[in-house]
């Protein structure tokens, strides 16, 4: 059944009945016996997919398979950073594609995602980074991705609390990126479930994958927490976890699982309006709208699964942003936090074709895949619909990690978020 629409009517109807008439955003059906498609996967790039298998490509006998609860993984647990400002071709192009669905996402799944494209700026505190910077600009000119270097007083006037003239590493100047922002993550996460229940897809929660079955070469179904389950065709899109499912059908990934933290501080007054990057320093902010000041730092430096925070990153990440920030010494902090992601070693994600049949993956996405999610569900979509690539995923294809073809995005990707 469709849901009602949510609109300020409905809100004043509600303040009307206790609020007592509000339906459940999606619904909680047991796993059909067999599907057109399988996505295993509820975070914004698995649900994304199946909203545009149902919305873009009219394949609706989907379902979308948790182990815990939507938004659970990395898409609840990142610093909501949106931005396209890439060197390569194909990433601006998958970038830009999901920064401009961002733009119109509320509407379109009739949630408000809270998208704020306040601009983000990436801070050049070194000669190198500046002559970084500088390339990346000009590619996205000739890409037609909307940046511009701009001088260190410039980045004072947009952000105040900047100090930019060191101690240890000046301000040089900044690519900034004026249409770029922030969204509320698990509203993407929610919006997107909320879009796919109502078109009849089944969001599964609580049902883990736990085998992959296959007969002939090609996929055949799922064995899950909620028993087996049949598909036609496999959408693996599982971010820090995708070796695990890789293994379980039966081929080997470029990828390597870590955790990634981040914190935030107590909430004060309005003090920032824009996102700082200072990827020397390595750390970034901006202000939530409940005031709290959003950090992030380094992954760390060995393999793990261990989702959660430790006592040497948060050493690490405010001792570099309190250089930048110095009023950030005087905040207390709140909560911390990490989230497993999945690192290639171009920095670029996986869009592709498996040696399995009928089995395709997505994953790669590494520090930097929220601001991906509509443009890489989209394109992740299009692939299972059609059975190929289609021009968004084709680079992104496994095959470049045996020919060499890397999609190097260590400038844009490597530290920055
Ligand atoms: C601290 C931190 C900060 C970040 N900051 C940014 C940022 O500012 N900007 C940005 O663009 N990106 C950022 N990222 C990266 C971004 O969060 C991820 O790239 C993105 O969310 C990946 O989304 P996903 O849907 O692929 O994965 P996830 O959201 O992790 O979803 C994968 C889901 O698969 C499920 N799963 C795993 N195994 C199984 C199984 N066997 N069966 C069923 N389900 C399974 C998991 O429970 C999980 O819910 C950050 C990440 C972290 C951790």
């Amino acid at each position: 059944m469709a849901q009602r629409r949510y609109s300020a009517f409905a809100l004043v109807r509600e303040a009307f009945r206790h609020h007592a008439g509000w339906e459940r955003a999606w619904r909680d059906p047991a796993p059909k016996p067999r599907y057109d498609v399988i996505v295993v996967g509820g975070g914004g790039h698995g649900l994304a997919t199946a909203y545009y298998l149902g919305r873009t490509f009219g394949i609706r006998n989907v379902a979308v398979l948790e182990k815990g609860w939507l938004g659970g993984g990395n898409t609840g647990r990142n610093t909501t950073i949106i931005r396209s400002n890439y060197l390569q071709d194909p990433s601006a192009a998958i970038y830009e594609k999901a920064r401009g669905l961002y733009e119109t996402l509320s509407q379109e799944l009739n949630m408000n995602i809270m998208f704020s494209p306040r601009g983000v700026m990436m801070l050049a505190q070194t000669e190198h980074e500046l002559r970084g910077y500088q390339r990346t600009a000009e590619a996205n000119a000739l890409q037609g991705i909307d940046t511009q270097m701009i001088g260190p007083e410039r980045v004072k006037e947009l952000c105040p609390i900047i100090n930019i003239a060191g101690p240890r590493y000046p301000v040089l100047g900044a690519l900034w990126q004026a249409r770029a922002g922030t969204a509320r993550h698990d509203a993407v996460a929610w919006g997107y479930a909320r879009g796919c229940s109502d078109m009849g897809i089944d969001v599964i929660q609580n049902c883990a994958v736990t085998a992959v079955r296959s007969e002939n070469g090609a996929v055949s179904g799922v064995e899950t927490t909620k028993g087996f389950i049949g598909c036609a065709k496999l959408a693996i899109v599982v971010a820090g976890h995708s070796g695990q499912l890789a293994e379980m059908a039966g081929f080997r990934l470029p990828v390597e699982s870590v955790a990634l933290q981040a914190l935030v501080s107590e909430p004060v007054k309005p003090c920032m309006d824009v996102v700082v990057m200072a990827n020397t320093v390595h750390g970034y902010m901006s202000q939530s709208d409940k005031g709290e000041m959003v950090i992030g730092g380094g992954a760390d430096g060995y393999n793990n699964y261990t989702q959660r925070g430790s006592f040497l990153h948060i050493e690490e990440t405010v001792r570099a942003l309190v250089e930048t920030f110095p009023m950030i010494s005087r905040l207390r902090m709140l909560r911390q936090w990490g989230g497993i992601v999945d690192m290639t070693g171009d920095r670029s994600p996986i869009i592709s074709p498996t040696p399995l049949g009928g089995c395709y993956i997505n994953c790669g996405w590494g520090t930097g895949g929220f601001k991906a999610i509509p443009g890489s569900g989209w394109a992740t979509a299009q692939m299972v619909a059609r059975g190929a690539p289609g021009p968004l995923a084709a680079e992104f294809g496994l095959e470049r990690f045996r020919e060499g073809r890397f999609i190097d995005e260590s400038v844009a990707a490597g530290v920055a978020h």
